[in-house]
């Protein structure tokens, strides 16, 4: 065979292999842009399961009609723009990915109006060479993205879709885990219509502290402190419970850098041997955490899907959890009581 270029769907699919794996992973992908977007507000709708539909509806700065293409097109991004910027990563997304694999694999709507523009516009890409056609809409200040059919044209990954179920499962706890991570943000969550999760913003300690028993169980609530420590380039705070759990999967572990969720060897050992002090070997506690540091100590682009990250001063983080983890469990009476009690 000779030599070619691939038609730009084509290339996209192969791309959209790496981040789109179900529909949850879509759903990842929009609510991180709609995040990115400044949105307060962010309405999500799911039909069974995200097989037949996904859509996403904020109150973000939308796009304008002049840059409704670029958004749907490969690369292209708002976000970064130097290689410079890659050291410093501020925003959720920066691949400039996602909606040109997602809409490789669906129907993709995408309609947008920001503040300055009169009118809202509606871009779908279509055809081999992912033509956009951009045509006028009806939409108030932000973007609703509408996934239909998703992986129509891809059977292998349509066949590896589990049942409705399942899948809206991975997407709620996908929702859970960004509804733990800004709790500034309102959030409501439909499947076939129904509302099946709702959150309004949550500024004060005490609502934010109902928004996890929501989430996490009045339980794990009812036994947890609060920590916070600060120096001048790390900040770290949380809730640690002693709802201790055998099974690590069925318990809450959260970890958040910068507002992004992770799962990090390095948080994850640093936690794991603060407790393992503390509580019987095989027995799991529950944690939030939120770490903040400046984007230049962390590298975000280390995978695809970007749950994964690297510390430049991995050793100086990992202290600084496990210090703060220790104080916070010695002074508190938590851990303190006989676990075979609960
Ligand atoms: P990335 O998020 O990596 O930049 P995406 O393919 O997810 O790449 O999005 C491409 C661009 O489209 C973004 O950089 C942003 O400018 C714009 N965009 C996507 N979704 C939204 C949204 N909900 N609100 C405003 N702008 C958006
Ligand atoms: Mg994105």
């Amino acid at each position: 065979m000779s030599i070619q270029i691939l038609p730009a769907r084509l290339a996209n699919q192969i791309a959209a292999g790496e981040v789109v794996e179900r529909p949850a992973s879509v759903v990842k992908e929009l609510v991180e842009n709609s995040l990115d977007a400044g949105a307060t507000r962010i309405e999500i709708e799911i039909e069974q399961g995200g097989a037949k539909c996904i859509r996403i509806k904020d109150n973000g700065k939308g796009v304008s009609k002049e840059e409704l293409t670029l958004a749907l097109s490969r690369h292209a991004t708002s976000k970064i723009s130097h290689l410079d910027d890659l050291e410093a990563i501020v925003s959720l997304g920066f691949r400039g990915e996602a909606l040109a694999s997602v809409s490789s694999v669906s129907r993709l709507t995408f309609t947008s109006k920001p503040a300055e523009q009169d009118q809202a516009w509606q871009a779908i890409a279509e055809g081999r060479d992912m033509q956009v056609n951009v045509q006028p809409a009806a939409h108030p200040q932000g973007t609703t993205v509408e996934v239909l059919d998703l992986f129509f044209n891809t059977p292998a990954r349509r066949r590896f879709l589990k049942t409705e179920k399942t899948e809206f499962q991975h997407i709620d706890e996908l929702i859970k885990r960004i509804a733990l991570s800004r709790f500034d943000i309102a959030i409501t969550l439909k499947h076939n219509k129904k509302i099946v999760r709702q959150y309004r913003a949550a500024p004060e300690q005490a609502q934010q502290e109902k928004r996890i028993a929501a989430i996490c169980s009045e339980q794990f609530i009812q036994h947890a402190v609060f920590f916070e420590h600060a120096d001048q380039a790390l900040k770290i705070s949380g809730w640690v419970s002693d709802r201790l759990s055998p099974r690590p999967l069925a318990d809450v572990q959260y970890c958040y850098i910068n507002g992004r969720m992770i799962r990090d060897k390095l948080v994850n050992h640093a936690i794991k041997q603060v407790f393992a002090h503390y509580i019987p070997q095989g027995m799991f506690p529950g944690y939030i955490i939120y770490i903040e540091c400046d984007a230049k100590e962390v590298d975000v682009n280390v995978h695809p899907a970007k749950h994964e990250v690297r510390f430049h001063q991995a050793r100086w983080v990992h202290d600084f959890i496990s210090s703060t983890l220790n104080s916070t469990l010695s002074d508190s009476s938590l851990l303190s009581h006989d676990v075979e009690a609960q």
